[in-house]
Order: C-alpha cells, then structure tokens, then sequence
C-alpha cells in the first residue's frame, strides 16, 4: 500500500540522510542544490529527451523515461556514489506502477557518464521492505526535532550545507 508521505525523492534522501529526508519534508529549500539538480536534469534530457519520455507520477515525481513496449523504467544519475538510495528510489518507482495494476515493469539504472547500466527488479522480498521502509520514514519525518547531522564528504554538495553546518 502507498504511503501519501512518501515520494521517490524522499526515499532516496531516507539512504542518504535522514536529516536531509527531515528537512526536504518540511519544505525547507536552499539555493546552494540548485546547481547540482540542474546538472542531474541536463544529463536526463540529453539522454533521453525531455518531451518524448518522461512520465509524471501522482506524487509529483517524474519518471525519466518509461519504455512501454518493453516495460522498463530508466533512471538517469550523474555518479553511483549513491547507488543504494537510486537503486531503491527505482524500486520505489517499480512498486507505485504495481500498485496502480501497472505489472511486470523491470528498471535500468543509467549512469551515462560512467557508462554503466544496472538492472533493477521488485521482488517479494523488496515490497515488504518497502512497507518496513514506509513506516521508518514516517517516525523520522514526524519527528518535532530534527535527526542528528551526519558527517560525511558529501555533505558539501548537499542542498542544506550552510543550515547543518555554518
Ligand atoms: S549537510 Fe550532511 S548532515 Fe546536513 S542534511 Fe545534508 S547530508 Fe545531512
């Protein structure tokens, strides 16, 4: 079952921080992401073009490029640096089309630059960790206080840098 509070944003922030998970919930937004956002969207246009494939989800996601007549969804990302949080933000994007009778949809991680593509699938297993992914995320988002920072290199590129540590 959908959880409303959950995007495929928030999933990946979830891997990569909950602290970042927390504040992107309550809105909180910073000028410093947006150059790296825009790069994460000129590399996704130019690999599959913007008005041909993308697809916007109900949740205010959008979907890179959907593949009907093979069933696949393609997620486009700049570097695997974070590929746990990508590889479930995808799983996540397999498990809301299923959940809308959408069946059978595999995924494909592209990392253009790095030449590198990863096959992703839903299993069982995955839909009960979802489920159990859901759940966490709600206690970390109703939290009144915000998660503990974490410090880690890519805290330099993150969106809320100057807010955690200035
Ligand atoms: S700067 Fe680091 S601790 Fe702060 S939200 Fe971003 S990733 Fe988390």
């Amino acid at each position: 079952m959908l959880n409303p509070k959950v995007n495929g944003t928030k999933i990946s922030y979830y891997f990569i921080c909950h602290r970042k998970l927390w504040l992107f919930d309550r809105q909180l937004q910073f000028e410093s992401d947006f150059s790296v956002v825009e790069e994460g969207k000129l590399i996704s246009e130019t690999t599959y073009p913007r008005e041909h494939h993308e697809i916007q989800l109900s949740d205010g996601a959008v979907l890179d490029f959907y593949d009907k007549q093979h069933k696949v969804v393609h997620e486009v990302k700049k570097s695997d640096k974070m590929e746990q949080a990508h590889l479930w933000q995808l799983k996540y994007y397999l498990y809301y089309l299923k959940s809308f009778g959408v069946e059978d949809v595999t995924g494909k991680l592209d990392y253009p630059k790095l030449k590198k593509t990863l096959d992703v699938v839903l299993t069982e297993d995955d839909e009960l960790k979802i489920q159990e992914i859901f759940d966490d995320m709600t206690s970390i988002i109703n939290q009144e206080k915000a998660p503990e920072r974490i410090n880690k290199k890519f805290c330099k590129t993150c969106a809320y840098y100057e807010f955690c540590w200035a």
